[in-house]
């Protein structure tokens, strides 16, 4: 089966360049600068490849000499708790989104907004229907003021308290990332409600109330 080119599209913006078979030495231990030969420790610094919609992990130097090119952009820096929140039913079910949790950034090239979602084979992608966004920022004025590409709103539905936050994008492929790590069978299994449950707490903790 051939996914559609939206999904392939965005499975190459999620995956981790010549990624090692799952089992391997984690990801701290082998990353790169990938513009230039340095090593990376854990915490490091990511921009955004806009034409090749991918994250690419980058050292100090680079990050400050390369951040003002046009084909990259730098993460935004904000992570917001969203406590007011307010989004219905209608406008969740009208982003026909299959899965309790996403994120939702708008694309600075062609100002659509985008829904990715994790599953086991990594970040899938749709485009929203503007309609229901619009109804959304019209509940949620924040969202004007969401930066296109480097910032995104992320939703979980998944549980019965549901949770919004605007987070750096890369930290959402550091999620779909873990997701596809943790992914058990058909529905993800109880090692990925954890994982996510460990995710929000962390988010929780180092967002600023909005
Ligand atoms: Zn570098
Ligand atoms: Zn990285």
């Amino acid at each position: 089966m051939t996914p559609a080119p939206g999904v392939r599209r965005m499975a190459a913006w999620a995956a981790r360049p010549a990624a090692a078979p799952s089992g391997a030495a984690p990801a701290a231990a082998r990353a790169r600068c990938e513009l230039c030969p340095i090593g990376l420790g854990e915490n490091h610094r990511h921009l955004l490849h806009l034409e090749e919609r991918r994250i690419i992990c980058v050292c100090e130097t680079c990050w400050s000499l390369r951040s003002g090119d046009p084909e990259f952009r730098p993460p935004g820096v904000r992570t917001l708790w969203l406590e007011d929140f307010v989004m219905s039913d209608e406008v969740w079910a009208a982003f026909q989104i299959p899965i309790g949790l996403a994120f939702l950034l708008r694309s600075g090239s062609t100002g659509a907004v985008v829904a990715l979602y994790p599953s086991p084979a990594g970040a899938t992608e749709s485009e929203l229907e503007l309609t229901a966004w619009d109804a959304l920022c019209a509940a949620n004025p924040i969202l004007e003021r969401l930066e296109p590409d480097a910032e995104a709103l992320i939703i979980d539905r998944t549980s019965p308290t549901p949770r919004y936050a605007i987070v750096p994008t890369d930290q959402c492929y550091g999620l779909v990332g873990l997701i596809k790590s943790r992914w058990e069978g058909i529905s993800g299994g109880q090692g990925l409600d954890k994982a996510i449950a460990e995710f929000f707490d962390d988010l929780r903790a180092r967002a600023v109330a909005a």
